[in-house]
């Protein structure tokens, strides 16, 4: 028989904290600390795969399931010596979801489960506090009404409203026994008149309500969209905790809290967190009032803040980790309802990993597993310019609130999700103010470029789901008034209307007014002593795909050991040292294409030199040292020439030629698909003048550099090859060019010929191509729209219905995003075998847009290659993930690499 509950209590537990996946992490901890002696309250779990089950089978539990929640119903109640719907002193159960990778306020919670009219008077009597009682019983009534019935809340708010109204009171703290009897009477008589049906009195129903709202939670668009934009696959689904109820709410020695080992935003090793005297579990998370620090709840319940201490060393020590921990404390006692590996900014990510390291609570491999490269890439987020005047950026202040998540944000006010989300698809940079943000509204967060809500501390629920994101948030502001209607906001004298600019400083927790300039930040001291020791550990190489001497440099900092692709075809366009130059190269381009002798071509084609020349000195400059891998021209030649009548006309008038021969010649190269037309290497297989002119100014230009003092390693590449004797007949025509010169610069210069692998052709003759290949580069963006058959510039219209679990959740992720290692990697795999077999030392890489992709560098790593290229900001991902694969593998004792 399937177990699908565990139990956990008295000091017990049938699961441990290994057990995330089919406990989820709330369950799992919650078996942890129970095991390792921490107050926890006693309670079970319904396993992820029961709710895998509930998804497979039309929504239908397991036959066992019943029998088993009733068994563990009657456990729960023999530990904790009360039963549920008890008149005199009854059990009451929270129901929260978990699922094995945290998703804060994504999915449902149900709290005080077990009240009706009988065992309501119980509680009373048991806390000897009528008021705490009703309190309870409405709060359980409102989140059962729209939590597991999905009334709308407004309605019930405006009740509570009204109720308030009546009874004389601002505060919910204030509202007597008897206002909330009534609102429960109220809620109640809308619960019939919305559903048709009675509120459940019978605890067990109620039970069976909130546990299918919990597995529903799963799929509801908050929660499918959060697990998209943080590319989160392959769970079961979510677990149901039913645990005891315990009460921050009973009066002013009770309260609840969310507190972190560390400090989340800056990594520190102080105690860090947030507490609400007298309130409950969920409204430090909603962000309604603004909580205390700890270091005031240290000065108000010593004792219980000493235990609190205890428990925060006692965790970290235990989980060898960062943890984020909720906490109740009820009439004077502590209970723990939850730890967690805690979110942190990527700052706070690289400085507790290091600390942590130098501490030895773990090893410097571990500390490079614990960098997510989200986090590298969120390191190099803006700031405001600090050069900007003191003055004036005062001037501008509108509101403080409180650093959430530092970096700087700029962008155009708007005041719900849903304009977020449209403003940005307009192509708008916007900043999301809200007064508090619920899951609703992640859609729009993740469009902004910061955020801002006038209520909240810094575990509200912006803060915890900007900070995963390492996007830029103000929470706290609480002297803005919004006006949802008007789409204002105000803030002292100062008005904001909807599409106006404002700078947030997320650092500081400072909301400026306009438009400031934003600079990227120094990175923390952390990143450098991280990065090195990836760099320590990692055996693939990591290169950059850069076309320009700019690029190139760039990439140094950021610790390219080489360039894997440099797209030649990019420089005809642009120049960009003396930009002036730049319609002069592109006209030698055009007349190249446009001409219709050999003679002519080659004299477009000198025209041409110079500046290719001029480009490549630049890069083996920048690049002294490390190979430079250059590709020749590459793009269907239609693309360099213009299709309007107006452009053409301009453009015949420059060359002196007639209109009529441009739009003759445009027609000519006109092909019906290009990307499977004349491009590639095809190109100088027909023109083998381009060919010429392009390797003689790359020779020329390492020759240069080499009598400069520059060390280098050119690498010659041809893309899109097919066939051994098409690379051969390039092969010679390139030697022959690059050898003469040679000679006769009495330098002696090395170089290698090589090739793009990004025809799956190519890939299945690799043994042939091998036998004229000094070196391979999987070009995998073209590999993986021709093994596909997907178009790379046109599937992105339905691409995203086949990465979205709720359509149609083919693939895990975007194939031209991470690579597809089933089957684009299958061709990989065996594209390396064969062209070793030929040359069994010879050199692969990567250079698609894959090099900068994590799981993808992860792959590249275990087929054995030997470097990968990445875009310039990627780099240090690359690094990273190259270090990670290295010591995964070690993890799990396969030594992938024979
Ligand atoms: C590739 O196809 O993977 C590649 C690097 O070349 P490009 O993107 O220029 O086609
Ligand atoms: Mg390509």
């Amino acid at each position: 028989m399937t177990k699908w509950v565990y139990f956990f209590g008295a000091g017990k537990a049938e699961g441990d904290g290994e057990w995330r996946d089919l406990l989820g992490g709330k369950g799992a901890g919650l078996a942890e600390m129970t095991k390792i002696g921490l107050p926890v309250p006693a309670g079970f779990t319904i396993s992820t795969e029961a709710c895998d089950y509930y998804y497979k089978n039309a929504k239908k539990y397991p036959t066992e399931l019943k029998k088993q929640v009733a068994e563990n119903v009657a456990k729960l109640e023999k530990v904790t010596k009360k039963k549920l719907g008890d008149p005199k002193n009854p059990l009451l159960v929270s129901v929260r979801s978990g699922s094995a990778r945290s998703m804060p306020g994504m999915m449902e919670t149900i709290l005080n489960l077990g009240l009706n009219d009988r065992s309501v008077q119980g509680l009373a009597t048991a806390t000897k506090n009528e008021r705490f009682a009703y309190d309870a019983y409405r709060r359980f009534v409102q989140m059962y009404s729209t939590v597991v019935m999905e009334l709308p809340k407004e309605d019930l708010e405006h009740r509570l409203r009204a109720m308030k109204q009546r009874m004389g009171v601002k505060q919910d703290t204030a509202v007597p026994a008897s206002g909330w009897k009534e609102l429960v009477a109220e809620y109640k008589a809308n619960f019939r008149e919305k559903t048709g049906k009675d509120f459940p009195g019978d605890p067990i129903d109620q039970l069976w309500g909130a546990i299918g709202a919990v597995f529903g939670s799963w799929m509801a668009e908050k929660a499918v969209t959060y697990r998209r934009v943080e590319k989160i696959t392959g769970l079961l689904g979510t677990a149901v905790n039913v645990v005891q109820m315990v009460f921050g709410n009973t009066g002013d020695n009770s309260g609840t809290g969310v507190c972190f080992t560390r400090d989340p935003s800056s990594g520190e090793k102080i105690f860090y967190g947030d507490y609400l005297p007298n309130a409950q579990g969920e409204d430090v998370v909603a962000g309604i009032r603004t909580p205390m620090h700890l270091s005031e709840m240290k000065k108000a319940m010593p004792k219980v803040y000493a235990q609190l201490e205890k428990v925060r060393e006692k965790l970290e020590k235990h989980y060898r980790d960062m943890q984020d921990m909720e906490f109740t404390v009820e009439d004077g006692t502590l209970y723990m309802l939850q730890t967690r590996t805690g979110k942190r900014t990527p700052a706070a990510a690289f400085r507790i990993a290091v600390d942590m390291a130098d501490e030895g609570l773990i090893s410097k491999e571990e500390a490079v597993l614990r960098i997510r490269p989200e986090d590298i890439e969120r390191l190099f987020y803006p700031v405001i310019d600090a050069k900007m005047d003191k003055k004036a950026l005062e001037s501008k202040v509108v509101a403080h609130g409180i650093n959430a998540v530092p970096g700087a944000a700029v962008g155009k006010v708007v005041f719900s999700a849903q304009d977020a989300e449209d403003w940005a698809k307009k192509g708008d940079k916007v900043i999301l103010v809200r007064r508090e943000t619920s899951p609703e509204d992640v859609g729009g967060m993740a469009v902004a470029q910061g955020i801002l809500t006038a209520t909240g501390g810094k575990t509200s629920h912006a803060a915890v789901v900007a900070r995963g994101w390492g996007k830029c948030c103000i929470v706290g502001a609480e002297k803005i008034n919004i006006d949802y209607k008007s789409k204002t906001m105000t803030a002292g004298a100062k008005t904001i209307k909807e599409g106006e600019w404002l700078t947030l400083d997320g650092g500081e927790g400072i909301v400026y007014s306009g438009q400031m300039e934003l600079v990227t930040p120094k990175l923390p001291p952390a990143y450098d002593t991280l990065m090195k020791w990836a760099d320590g550990l990692r055996r693939l190489g990591v290169r950059t795909n850069a076309d320009t001497p700019q690029d190139a440099r760039k990439a140094r900092e950021f610790g390219a050991e080489g360039i894997g692709l440099c797209r030649t075809e990019h420089m005809f366009f642009t120049d960009f040292e003396q930009p002036e130059k730049g319609h002069e190269r592109q006209r030698a381009i055009q007349e190249m294409i446009l001409a219709d002798t050999k003679e002519a071509r080659v004299k477009a084609l000198d025209k041409l030199l110079p500046f290719q020349r001029r480009d490549f000195i630049g890069i083996f400059k920048a690049m002294d040292g490390y190979p430079v891998t250059i590709r020749l021209i590459d793009p269907p030649l239609h693309e360099f020439v213009p299709h309007e009548r107006k452009k053409q006309e301009e453009l015949a008038k420059e060359l002196g030629i007639s209109v009529e021969k441009v739009a003759q010649r445009v027609e000519q190269l006109h092909e019906v698909n290009p990307m499977l037309g004349h491009r590639g290497c095809r190109l100088s297989i027909t023109y083998p003048e381009i060919l010429e002119m392009q390797v003689r100014a790359i020779i020329e230009a390492a020759i240069e550099s080499k009598k400069n003092g520059i060390k280098v390693l050119p690498e010659i590449m041809h893309p899109l090859t097919l066939d051994k004797k098409e690379l051969s007949i390039l092969d010679q025509d390139t030697r022959k060019v690059a050898d003469e010169i040679i000679t006769q610069s009495h330098v002696k210069l090395e170089y290698l010929v090589g090739t793009m692998i990004e025809l799956p052709r190519a890939a299945l003759l690799a043994n042939e191509i091998a036998e004229v290949a000094q070196f391979f580069s999987f070009g995998t963006n073209d590999l993986t729209q021709t093994t596909m058959g997907l178009s790379r510039d046109d599937a992105g219209r339905f691409l995203p219905d086949y990465v979205d679990e709720k359509k149609a959740g083919i693939f895990a992720a975007d194939p031209f995003q991470s690579l597809d290692t089933k089957g684009v990697g299958t061709l990989i795999r065996w594209g390396i075998e064969q062209g070793r077999k030929t040359q069994p030392k010879l050199k692969v890489g990567i250079c698609g847009e894959h090099g900068g992709d994590a799981e993808s560098v992860k792959f590249c790593h275990a087929v054995a290659m030997d470097y990968v290229s990445a875009s310039p900001f990627r780099v240090p991902i690359s690094r990273l993930a190259a270090a990670q694969a290295v010591v995964e593998e070690k993890k799990n004792g396969h030594k992938k690499r024979k």
